[in-house]
């Protein structure tokens, strides 16, 4: 293989510089802040590595120290991608697995290159090591991964994969090459070939973590475009497309569903009587608790103002009203300090399901409206089913 090492080298340390900014600059705007500087920091690290190396190499009084700051450049460089992707994926960061390896890389290089100098056994040694850090990347970037993350972090984590394939490869043809062949610097194809294929995966690294970045905005937005900021509840856009979605699982399924009303009671009161924050206090309990009492499927929204919505998929009058009722009289029960006072406060709820009234989203949401309407004429704080018996009501749109 004609191709210059060095150059090759050079090209990496430059390109793993100039990734780092791209990081930093791409990460600028997300939560995930700590990965962002972690991985940016890790590819300054192979940069630096690679370029000092590269630098004392020809300046070969330095060409034995620089072989351990690379070491130890390209082990913190790995052990920061790790810890970077555990922070990504908001797990417990293993530090001291981080530092152990780290450490064991300097004494491995320094051993190999001061102690017992032995070029093939340095190599092969932190080529392995490296190989086991990298399949360490892959294995969190593969394994129990969200839904929605888990293309992008199966690319990179193929990524990280392929780089640590290419070092244990790299370690098996240093071994079977004889001594006196091998160099770091020498062009041999080891050499060139696997720096190349390194580069390479590095590149798609790079991309990866700018497209988990990517995602990560992408759902943050989401979650900001589908919830109410104040209580953190599906706000009625979102209920919208839920329902619609619902009901056409429904249709297939041959499926019913319910759907409740909640209304707070004399909210204005609270409003006028304590102020605003009171009232946003009260508005958020009611949310917390509701979240708290509802089943993963069922969906929680705010309608706006006081007005909130439950939808339960699978579910009759029967366990709608069971959960209904819980609901209010845990609400009911809670004891609100304002003005230094204890105060309560308390909910009325309107259900209508789709075996009576069908899967027409106007018609289910007019009959859980009269329902809650009949509610806060029976006296408030309670649960009232829709019945077909009762007259239209014109009162009852929301
Ligand atoms: P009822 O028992 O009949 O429901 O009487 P109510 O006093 O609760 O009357 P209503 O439901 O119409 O009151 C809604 C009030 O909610 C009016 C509005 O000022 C207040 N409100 C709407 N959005 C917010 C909010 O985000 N925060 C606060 N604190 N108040 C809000
Ligand atoms: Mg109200």
């Amino acid at each position: 293989m004609n191709l210059d090492v060095r150059t090759i080298m050079v090209m990496f340390a430059m390109l793993s510089i100039m990734f780092a900014g791209l990081i930093l600059l791409a990460g600028l705007n997300t939560s995930k802040i700590n990965s962002v500087k972690q991985w940016a920091i890790a590819s300054l690290c192979i940069g630096i590595g690679l370029g000092s190396s590269y630098f004392f190499y020809t300046h070969s009084d330095g060409a034995r120290i620089a072989v351990v700051l690379g070491g130890l450049l390209i082990a913190l460089s790995i052990a920061l991608q790790f810890t970077g992707i555990q922070s990504f994926k908001s797990e417990r960061i293993s530090y001291r697995l981080a530092a152990i390896f780290v450490v064991f890389a300097v004494i491995q290089t320094y051993w190999f290159e001061f102690q017992f100098p032995n070029v093939n056994a340095r190599s092969i040694a932190n080529s392995l090591l490296f190989s086991l850090g990298y399949a360490g990347c892959a294995s969190i970037l593969l394994m129990h991964v969200k839904p929605e993350f888990r293309s992008i972090s199966s690319f990179t984590g193929i990524a990280f994969a392929g780089l640590s394939a290419i070092l244990l490869l790299r370690a098996i043809l240093i071994y079977q090459s004889p001594s006196s062949l091998y160099s770091l610097y020498t062009n041999i194809p080891i050499n060139p070939g696997t720096f190349i294929t390194t580069c390479l995966m590095q590149v798609c690294v790079t991309f990866g973590f700018l497209l988990m970045l990517n995602q990560h905005l992408m759902q943050e937005v989401k979650k900001i475009a589908s919830r109410d900021m104040l209580t953190g509840a599906y706000n009625r856009r979102q209920f919208e497309e839920e329902i619609a979605r619902l009901q056409s699982r429904s249709e297939r399924n041959q499926d019913h569903f319910s759907l409740m009303l909640i209304d707070i009671d004399d909210f204005k009161f609270i409003n006028d009587n304590y102020g605003h924050p009171s009232g946003d206090e009260v508005l958020r309990r009611l949310s917390q608790i509701a979240l708290k009492t509802i089943r993963a499927q069922d969906y929680w929204a705010r309608f706006g103002g006081d007005e909130f919505c439950i939808l339960l998929p699978s579910t009759n009058a029967d366990d709608a009203l069971i959960l209904a009722n819980r609901l209010r009289e845990t609400f009911a029960n809670v004891t609100f300090m304002f003005g230094g006072k204890p105060n309560k406060s308390s909910i009325s709820i309107g259900i209508a399901d789709t075996w009576q009234v069908g899967l027409n989203y106007h018609s289910l949401l007019a009959a859980a409206d009269q329902a809650l309407y009949q509610a806060k004429l029976n006296g408030r704080n309670q649960v009232v089913f829709h019945s077909l018996e009762w007259e239209p009501q014109e009162q009852a749109a929301v």
